[in-house]
Protein backbone atom coordinates (compact mmCIF):
# COMPACT_ATOMS: atom_id res chain seq x y z
CA UNK A 1 0.00 0.00 0.00
CA UNK A 2 1.56 3.16 -1.15
CA UNK A 3 -0.90 5.42 1.72
CA UNK A 4 0.63 7.40 4.88
CA UNK A 5 -0.09 5.76 8.00
CA UNK A 6 -0.26 6.45 11.46
CA UNK A 7 3.38 5.50 11.30
CA UNK A 8 4.31 8.24 8.68
CA UNK A 9 3.09 11.26 10.69
CA UNK A 10 4.54 12.35 14.07
CA UNK A 11 1.64 12.18 16.25
CA UNK A 12 3.35 12.92 19.33
CA UNK A 13 1.53 15.88 21.09
CA UNK A 14 -0.66 16.13 18.80
CA UNK A 15 -4.47 15.61 18.65
CA UNK A 16 -5.27 12.71 16.63
CA UNK A 17 -8.89 12.14 15.59
CA UNK A 18 -9.94 8.90 14.61
CA UNK A 19 -12.46 7.20 12.73
CA UNK A 20 -12.98 3.35 13.35
CA UNK A 21 -15.70 1.47 12.98
CA UNK A 22 -17.63 0.71 15.93
CA UNK A 23 -21.02 -0.10 14.62
CA UNK A 24 -21.35 -3.35 16.50
CA UNK A 25 -24.50 -5.38 16.99
CA UNK A 26 -26.64 -4.31 20.43
CA UNK A 27 -29.09 -5.90 22.01
CA UNK A 28 -30.53 -4.69 25.55
CA UNK A 29 -28.15 -1.35 25.10
CA UNK A 30 -25.58 -3.89 25.43
CA UNK A 31 -22.87 -5.02 22.70
CA UNK A 32 -23.47 -8.52 21.70
CA UNK A 33 -19.94 -9.12 19.25
CA UNK A 34 -16.84 -6.63 20.08
CA UNK A 35 -14.86 -7.73 16.96
CA UNK A 36 -14.91 -4.75 15.50
CA UNK A 37 -14.14 -2.92 18.58
CA UNK A 38 -11.24 -5.41 18.99
CA UNK A 39 -9.97 -4.32 15.65
CA UNK A 40 -9.40 -1.05 16.27
CA UNK A 41 -7.61 -1.29 19.14
CA UNK A 42 -3.58 -1.90 17.70
CA UNK A 43 -4.35 2.13 15.86
CA UNK A 44 -5.67 3.42 19.53
CA UNK A 45 -2.76 1.64 21.38
CA UNK A 46 -0.25 2.97 18.93
CA UNK A 47 -1.47 6.44 19.49
CA UNK A 48 -1.62 6.49 23.35
CA UNK A 49 1.81 5.09 23.70
CA UNK A 50 3.20 7.29 21.15
CA UNK A 51 1.83 10.45 23.43
CA UNK A 52 -1.25 11.56 21.22
CA UNK A 53 -4.57 12.59 22.58
CA UNK A 54 -6.81 10.56 20.81
CA UNK A 55 -10.25 11.36 19.76
CA UNK A 56 -12.63 8.35 18.25
CA UNK A 57 -15.38 8.97 16.19
CA UNK A 58 -18.03 6.41 14.71
CA UNK A 59 -21.52 5.33 13.48
CA UNK A 60 -23.60 3.44 14.89
CA UNK A 61 -26.70 1.54 13.73
CA UNK A 62 -29.27 4.23 11.60
CA UNK A 63 -30.16 6.74 13.50
CA UNK A 64 -31.34 8.46 10.44
CA UNK A 65 -29.97 11.85 11.47
CA UNK A 66 -31.83 12.11 14.75
CA UNK A 67 -31.36 11.29 18.30
CA UNK A 68 -32.06 7.87 18.83
CA UNK A 69 -31.34 7.20 22.83
CA UNK A 70 -30.42 3.21 22.25
CA UNK A 71 -27.94 4.13 19.49
CA UNK A 72 -26.22 6.21 22.00
CA UNK A 73 -21.92 5.10 22.11
CA UNK A 74 -22.16 4.97 25.68
CA UNK A 75 -21.99 1.21 26.30
CA UNK A 76 -19.23 0.94 22.99
CA UNK A 77 -17.21 3.46 25.30
CA UNK A 78 -17.40 1.12 28.42
CA UNK A 79 -16.35 -2.16 26.05
CA UNK A 80 -13.27 -0.31 24.58
CA UNK A 81 -12.67 0.89 28.27
CA UNK A 82 -12.39 -2.58 29.53
CA UNK A 83 -10.71 -3.89 26.52
CA UNK A 84 -7.98 -1.17 26.96
CA UNK A 85 -8.18 -0.93 30.85
CA UNK A 86 -7.77 3.02 29.72
CA UNK A 87 -10.42 5.53 30.96
CA UNK A 88 -12.42 6.35 27.99
CA UNK A 89 -14.19 9.61 28.09
CA UNK A 90 -17.43 10.13 26.29
CA UNK A 91 -18.94 12.87 24.93
CA UNK A 92 -22.64 13.28 24.86
CA UNK A 93 -22.55 15.24 21.18
CA UNK A 94 -20.06 15.65 18.38
CA UNK A 95 -19.95 19.41 17.99
CA UNK A 96 -21.42 22.10 20.30
CA UNK A 97 -19.29 23.78 23.64
CA UNK A 98 -19.06 20.66 25.82
CA UNK A 99 -17.34 18.45 23.21
CA UNK A 100 -15.32 21.84 22.32
CA UNK A 101 -14.24 21.54 25.98
CA UNK A 102 -13.35 18.49 26.11
CA UNK A 103 -11.93 17.81 23.30
CA UNK A 104 -9.76 21.15 24.81
CA UNK A 105 -9.18 19.66 28.06
CA UNK A 106 -7.95 16.01 26.56
CA UNK A 107 -4.60 15.42 27.07
CA UNK A 108 -1.92 13.09 25.27
CA UNK A 109 -2.62 9.67 26.22
CA UNK A 110 -6.02 10.04 26.60
CA UNK A 111 -8.94 8.69 24.76
CA UNK A 112 -12.34 10.81 24.29
CA UNK A 113 -14.90 9.05 21.90
CA UNK A 114 -17.44 11.35 20.56
CA UNK A 115 -21.12 10.64 20.19
CA UNK A 116 -22.79 8.74 17.34
CA UNK A 117 -21.50 10.95 14.06
CA UNK A 118 -25.41 9.26 12.23
CA UNK A 119 -26.92 11.58 14.99
CA UNK A 120 -26.26 14.46 12.70
CA UNK A 121 -28.12 14.68 9.08
CA UNK A 122 -24.88 16.52 8.24
CA UNK A 123 -22.83 13.07 8.53
CA UNK A 124 -24.36 11.15 5.42
CA UNK A 125 -24.48 14.32 3.42
CA UNK A 126 -21.05 15.26 3.84
CA UNK A 127 -21.78 18.58 4.88
CA UNK A 128 -18.25 20.84 4.91
CA UNK A 129 -19.55 22.90 7.88
CA UNK A 130 -19.81 19.77 10.00
CA UNK A 131 -16.95 18.54 8.82
CA UNK A 132 -15.02 21.40 9.48
CA UNK A 133 -15.87 21.44 12.98
CA UNK A 134 -15.05 18.25 13.45
CA UNK A 135 -11.86 18.49 11.60
CA UNK A 136 -10.88 21.50 14.16
CA UNK A 137 -10.97 19.34 17.01
CA UNK A 138 -7.42 17.50 15.89
CA UNK A 139 -4.04 17.78 14.04
CA UNK A 140 -3.91 15.15 11.98
CA UNK A 141 -7.58 12.65 10.60
CA UNK A 142 -6.60 8.84 11.17
CA UNK A 143 -8.87 6.63 8.68
CA UNK A 144 -9.32 3.20 10.59
CA UNK A 145 -13.15 2.66 9.72
CA UNK A 146 -12.26 0.24 6.68
CA UNK A 147 -15.86 -1.02 7.22
CA UNK A 148 -17.47 2.72 6.02
CA UNK A 149 -14.66 2.86 4.00
CA UNK A 150 -17.27 2.83 0.62
CA UNK A 151 -19.11 5.99 1.90
CA UNK A 152 -18.17 9.51 1.45
CA UNK A 153 -19.69 11.01 4.71
CA UNK A 154 -17.97 13.88 6.82
CA UNK A 155 -16.75 11.64 9.59
CA UNK A 156 -15.01 9.46 6.71
CA UNK A 157 -14.26 11.71 3.67
CA UNK A 158 -15.37 15.19 4.41
CA UNK A 159 -12.75 15.95 7.68
CA UNK A 160 -9.73 15.05 5.14
CA UNK A 161 -10.39 18.75 3.42
CA UNK A 162 -9.13 20.08 6.50
CA UNK A 163 -6.57 18.17 8.17
CA UNK A 164 -3.80 15.54 7.07
CA UNK A 165 -5.28 11.92 6.27
CA UNK A 166 -3.34 8.94 7.44
CA UNK A 167 -4.44 4.93 7.56
CA UNK A 168 -4.69 3.39 10.73
CA UNK A 169 -3.79 -0.30 11.47
CA UNK A 170 -6.81 -2.11 10.27
CA UNK A 171 -7.18 0.00 7.58
CA UNK A 172 -3.87 -0.53 5.62
CA UNK A 173 -4.24 -4.29 6.63
CA UNK A 174 -7.60 -4.64 4.65
CA UNK A 175 -6.15 -2.68 1.95
CA UNK A 176 -3.04 -5.11 1.91
CA UNK A 177 -4.24 -8.25 1.93
CA UNK A 178 -7.72 -7.50 -0.46
CA UNK A 179 -5.09 -5.72 -2.79
CA UNK A 180 -2.54 -8.36 -2.78
CA UNK A 181 -5.12 -11.03 -3.24
CA UNK A 182 -7.13 -9.25 -6.63
CA UNK A 183 -3.99 -7.59 -7.83
CA UNK A 184 -1.00 -10.74 -7.97
CA UNK A 185 -3.01 -13.92 -6.77
CA UNK A 186 -1.47 -17.30 -5.86
CA UNK A 187 -2.75 -19.69 -8.29
CA UNK A 188 -5.04 -21.46 -8.57
CA UNK A 189 -7.25 -18.49 -7.25
CA UNK A 190 -10.60 -19.62 -6.46
CA UNK A 191 -13.60 -17.10 -5.81
CA UNK A 192 -17.10 -18.62 -4.02
CA UNK A 193 -20.24 -16.20 -4.63
CA UNK A 194 -22.69 -16.67 -3.00
CA UNK A 195 -25.70 -14.91 -0.94
CA UNK A 196 -29.43 -13.94 -1.42
CA UNK A 197 -29.17 -12.10 -4.84
CA UNK A 198 -27.33 -11.53 -7.91
CA UNK A 199 -28.26 -8.55 -8.08
CA UNK A 200 -26.04 -7.87 -5.45
CA UNK A 201 -22.90 -9.11 -6.69
CA UNK A 202 -22.57 -8.85 -10.54
CA UNK A 203 -20.10 -6.06 -10.31
CA UNK A 204 -17.80 -8.65 -8.09
CA UNK A 205 -18.63 -11.91 -10.69
CA UNK A 206 -17.67 -9.02 -13.52
CA UNK A 207 -14.72 -8.19 -11.87
CA UNK A 208 -13.15 -11.37 -10.92
CA UNK A 209 -13.58 -12.68 -14.31
CA UNK A 210 -10.03 -11.81 -15.00
CA UNK A 211 -8.03 -12.24 -11.77
CA UNK A 212 -9.77 -15.92 -10.66
CA UNK A 213 -9.10 -19.49 -12.10
CA UNK A 214 -12.63 -21.29 -11.00
CA UNK A 215 -15.61 -19.25 -9.63
CA UNK A 216 -17.94 -21.32 -7.36
CA UNK A 217 -21.84 -20.13 -6.95
CA UNK A 218 -23.90 -21.04 -4.61
CA UNK A 219 -26.58 -19.73 -2.29
CA UNK A 220 -29.66 -18.13 -3.35
CA UNK A 221 -28.06 -16.49 -6.80
CA UNK A 222 -27.12 -20.00 -8.13
CA UNK A 223 -30.70 -20.24 -8.83
CA UNK A 224 -30.96 -17.17 -11.81
CA UNK A 225 -28.20 -18.86 -13.21
CA UNK A 226 -29.80 -22.38 -13.24
CA UNK A 227 -32.47 -20.73 -14.58
CA UNK A 228 -30.65 -19.08 -17.67
CA UNK A 229 -29.32 -22.43 -18.27
CA UNK A 230 -32.72 -23.46 -18.68
CA UNK A 231 -33.89 -25.34 -15.82
CA UNK A 232 -37.14 -25.14 -13.85
CA UNK A 233 -36.33 -23.36 -10.61
CA UNK A 234 -39.99 -24.23 -8.91
CA UNK A 235 -40.69 -21.38 -6.48
CA UNK A 236 -36.58 -20.95 -5.44
CA UNK A 237 -35.94 -17.11 -5.02
CA UNK A 238 -35.29 -15.89 -8.71
CA UNK A 239 -34.31 -13.29 -10.21
CA UNK A 240 -36.47 -12.84 -13.58
CA UNK A 241 -34.96 -9.69 -14.92
CA UNK A 242 -31.27 -10.52 -14.42
CA UNK A 243 -31.51 -14.17 -16.11
CA UNK A 244 -30.26 -12.83 -19.51
CA UNK A 245 -27.17 -10.91 -17.98
CA UNK A 246 -26.30 -14.24 -16.01
CA UNK A 247 -26.50 -16.13 -19.23
CA UNK A 248 -23.84 -13.34 -20.48
CA UNK A 249 -21.75 -14.10 -17.69
CA UNK A 250 -21.71 -17.77 -18.02
CA UNK A 251 -21.19 -17.03 -22.04
CA UNK A 252 -17.95 -14.87 -21.23
CA UNK A 253 -16.64 -17.19 -18.44
CA UNK A 254 -16.72 -19.98 -21.17
CA UNK A 255 -15.33 -17.64 -23.95
CA UNK A 256 -12.20 -16.88 -21.59
CA UNK A 257 -12.13 -20.45 -20.26
CA UNK A 258 -12.19 -19.43 -16.75
CA UNK A 259 -14.20 -22.11 -14.84
CA UNK A 260 -17.40 -21.34 -13.71
CA UNK A 261 -19.22 -23.45 -11.26
CA UNK A 262 -23.05 -23.96 -10.73
CA UNK A 263 -24.51 -26.76 -8.25
CA UNK A 264 -25.59 -30.19 -9.54
CA UNK A 265 -27.97 -30.82 -7.08
CA UNK A 266 -29.72 -29.00 -4.78
CA UNK A 267 -31.64 -29.55 -1.10
CA UNK A 268 -35.16 -28.45 -2.05
CA UNK A 269 -38.16 -27.50 0.48
CA UNK A 270 -41.87 -26.38 0.60
CA UNK A 271 -40.80 -23.69 2.70
CA UNK A 272 -38.08 -21.67 3.87
CA UNK A 273 -38.34 -23.25 7.92
CA UNK A 274 -37.18 -25.13 10.75
CA UNK A 275 -39.65 -28.01 10.88
CA UNK A 276 -40.55 -28.29 6.67
CA UNK A 277 -39.74 -31.07 4.78
CA UNK A 278 -36.63 -31.36 2.94
CA UNK A 279 -34.89 -33.16 0.36
CA UNK A 280 -32.28 -33.71 -2.22
CA UNK A 281 -32.64 -33.63 -5.65
CA UNK A 282 -30.75 -33.08 -8.91
CA UNK A 283 -30.82 -29.81 -10.56
CA UNK A 284 -33.08 -31.02 -13.21
CA UNK A 285 -35.59 -32.38 -10.41
CA UNK A 286 -37.07 -29.60 -8.55
CA UNK A 287 -40.66 -30.49 -7.35
CA UNK A 288 -43.87 -28.25 -8.66
CA UNK A 289 -43.54 -25.30 -5.67
CA UNK A 290 -40.90 -26.30 -3.86
CA UNK A 291 -37.54 -24.29 -3.46
CA UNK A 292 -33.87 -24.67 -3.22
CA UNK A 293 -32.51 -23.24 -0.32
CA UNK A 294 -29.01 -25.29 -0.44
CA UNK A 295 -26.43 -26.63 -2.15
CA UNK A 296 -26.70 -30.62 -2.40
CA UNK A 297 -24.26 -33.11 -1.39
CA UNK A 298 -22.70 -34.16 -4.20
CA UNK A 299 -21.99 -30.33 -5.11
CA UNK A 300 -20.50 -29.52 -1.59
CA UNK A 301 -18.08 -32.03 -1.84
CA UNK A 302 -17.41 -31.19 -5.93
CA UNK A 303 -16.61 -27.62 -4.09
CA UNK A 304 -14.58 -29.37 -1.10
CA UNK A 305 -12.20 -30.31 -2.99
CA UNK A 306 -11.25 -27.56 -5.34
CA UNK A 307 -11.63 -25.17 -2.65
CA UNK A 308 -9.18 -27.13 -0.40
CA UNK A 309 -6.58 -27.05 -2.83
CA UNK A 310 -6.32 -23.30 -4.34
CA UNK A 311 -3.82 -21.27 -3.00
CA UNK A 312 -5.86 -18.32 -2.43
CA UNK A 313 -9.56 -18.37 -1.67
CA UNK A 314 -12.01 -15.35 -2.10
CA UNK A 315 -15.75 -16.46 0.12
CA UNK A 316 -18.36 -13.85 -0.28
CA UNK A 317 -21.53 -15.18 0.63
CA UNK A 318 -23.44 -18.51 1.77
CA UNK A 319 -24.04 -21.02 0.16
CA UNK A 320 -27.80 -21.27 1.24
CA UNK A 321 -30.04 -20.23 4.00
CA UNK A 322 -27.54 -21.34 6.70
CA UNK A 323 -29.93 -19.97 9.60
CA UNK A 324 -32.02 -22.67 9.50
CA UNK A 325 -29.76 -25.68 10.31
CA UNK A 326 -31.42 -27.93 7.87
CA UNK A 327 -29.95 -25.75 4.87
CA UNK A 328 -26.83 -25.48 6.54
CA UNK A 329 -24.80 -28.36 5.30
CA UNK A 330 -23.83 -26.78 2.59
CA UNK A 331 -22.61 -23.62 3.58
CA UNK A 332 -20.88 -25.45 6.78
CA UNK A 333 -18.93 -27.55 4.29
CA UNK A 334 -17.56 -25.06 2.34
CA UNK A 335 -16.52 -23.34 5.51
CA UNK A 336 -14.74 -26.20 6.47
CA UNK A 337 -13.18 -26.66 3.36
CA UNK A 338 -11.50 -23.15 3.30
CA UNK A 339 -10.56 -23.41 6.68
CA UNK A 340 -8.61 -26.36 5.75
CA UNK A 341 -7.06 -24.84 2.53
CA UNK A 342 -3.59 -23.81 3.35
CA UNK A 343 -3.45 -20.91 0.77
CA UNK A 344 -4.34 -17.48 1.94
CA UNK A 345 -7.94 -17.11 2.51
CA UNK A 346 -10.14 -14.19 2.40
CA UNK A 347 -13.40 -13.69 4.09
CA UNK A 348 -15.71 -10.79 2.63
CA UNK A 349 -19.53 -10.01 3.91
CA UNK A 350 -21.38 -9.89 7.23
CA UNK A 351 -22.71 -13.23 6.92
CA UNK A 352 -20.27 -14.99 5.18
CA UNK A 353 -18.29 -14.32 8.45
CA UNK A 354 -21.22 -15.18 10.97
CA UNK A 355 -21.23 -18.84 8.63
CA UNK A 356 -17.06 -19.34 9.37
CA UNK A 357 -18.45 -18.24 13.00
CA UNK A 358 -21.07 -21.13 12.97
CA UNK A 359 -18.49 -23.69 11.77
CA UNK A 360 -16.19 -22.87 14.68
CA UNK A 361 -13.17 -22.30 12.02
CA UNK A 362 -12.79 -18.59 12.79
CA UNK A 363 -9.67 -18.99 13.58
CA UNK A 364 -8.45 -20.86 10.92
CA UNK A 365 -9.08 -18.14 8.07
CA UNK A 366 -6.12 -15.85 6.81
CA UNK A 367 -8.24 -12.82 6.84
CA UNK A 368 -11.70 -12.19 8.08
CA UNK A 369 -12.95 -8.74 6.88
CA UNK A 370 -14.43 -5.93 9.26
CA UNK A 371 -16.53 -4.28 5.81
CA UNK A 372 -19.36 -6.03 4.32
CA UNK A 373 -20.05 -3.59 1.40
CA UNK A 374 -16.86 -2.37 1.54
CA UNK A 375 -15.20 -5.47 0.89
CA UNK A 376 -17.81 -6.05 -1.85
CA UNK A 377 -17.28 -2.63 -3.56
CA UNK A 378 -13.15 -3.59 -3.08
CA UNK A 379 -13.79 -7.00 -5.00
CA UNK A 380 -15.67 -4.59 -7.51
CA UNK A 381 -12.49 -3.07 -8.04
CA UNK A 382 -14.29 0.27 -7.15
CA UNK A 383 -12.45 2.85 -5.35
CA UNK A 384 -13.62 3.69 -2.38
CA UNK A 385 -13.64 7.44 -1.46
CA UNK A 386 -12.43 6.53 2.58
CA UNK A 387 -9.46 5.42 1.29
CA UNK A 388 -9.09 8.00 -1.88
CA UNK A 389 -8.31 10.62 0.87
CA UNK A 390 -5.86 8.85 2.31
CA UNK A 391 -2.94 10.87 1.48
CA UNK A 392 -0.01 9.27 -0.64
CA UNK A 393 3.12 8.24 0.41
P1 LIG B 1 -22.95 -11.69 2.85
O1 LIG B 1 -23.50 -10.89 4.00
O2 LIG B 1 -21.94 -12.70 3.29
O3 LIG B 1 -22.46 -10.80 1.75
P2 LIG B 1 -25.53 -11.95 1.61
O4 LIG B 1 -26.08 -10.90 2.52
O5 LIG B 1 -25.35 -11.61 0.20
O6 LIG B 1 -24.16 -12.53 2.22
O7 LIG B 1 -26.49 -13.22 1.65
C1 LIG B 1 -26.81 -13.89 2.82
C2 LIG B 1 -28.25 -14.31 2.83
O8 LIG B 1 -28.56 -15.10 1.69
C3 LIG B 1 -28.55 -15.19 4.02
O9 LIG B 1 -29.47 -14.54 4.86
C4 LIG B 1 -29.13 -16.47 3.43
O10 LIG B 1 -30.23 -16.97 4.15
C5 LIG B 1 -29.56 -16.00 2.04
N1 LIG B 1 -29.63 -17.13 1.10
C6 LIG B 1 -28.66 -17.98 0.75
N2 LIG B 1 -29.10 -18.93 -0.08
C7 LIG B 1 -30.40 -18.68 -0.29
C8 LIG B 1 -31.43 -19.33 -1.07
N3 LIG B 1 -31.17 -20.42 -1.78
N4 LIG B 1 -32.66 -18.79 -1.05
C9 LIG B 1 -32.92 -17.68 -0.31
N5 LIG B 1 -32.00 -17.03 0.44
C10 LIG B 1 -30.75 -17.53 0.45
MG1 LIG C 1 -25.43 -9.90 4.26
Amino acid sequence: MNKMTVKDVDVSGKKVLVRVDFNVPLKDGEVTDDTRIRAAVPTIEYLLKNNAAVILMSHLGRPKGEVKEELRMDSVAQRLADILGEEVKKSDDCTGQETKHAVQELKAKEILLLENTRFYPEEKKNDPGFAKELANYADIFVNDAFGAAHRAHASTVGVADYIPAAAGFLMKKEIDVLSSTLNSPEHPFVAIIGGAKISDKIGVIENLIDKVDTLIIGGGMANTFLKAKGYDMGESLVEDDKVNQAEEIIQRYNEKGVELLLPVDLVIAEKMQEDADYKTVEVDGISKGWKALDIGEETSKKYFKIIKEAAAVVWNGPMGVFEIDNFAKGTMKVAEAVALCKGKTIIGGGDSAAAVEKAGVADKIFHISTGGGASLEFLEGKELPGISVIQEK
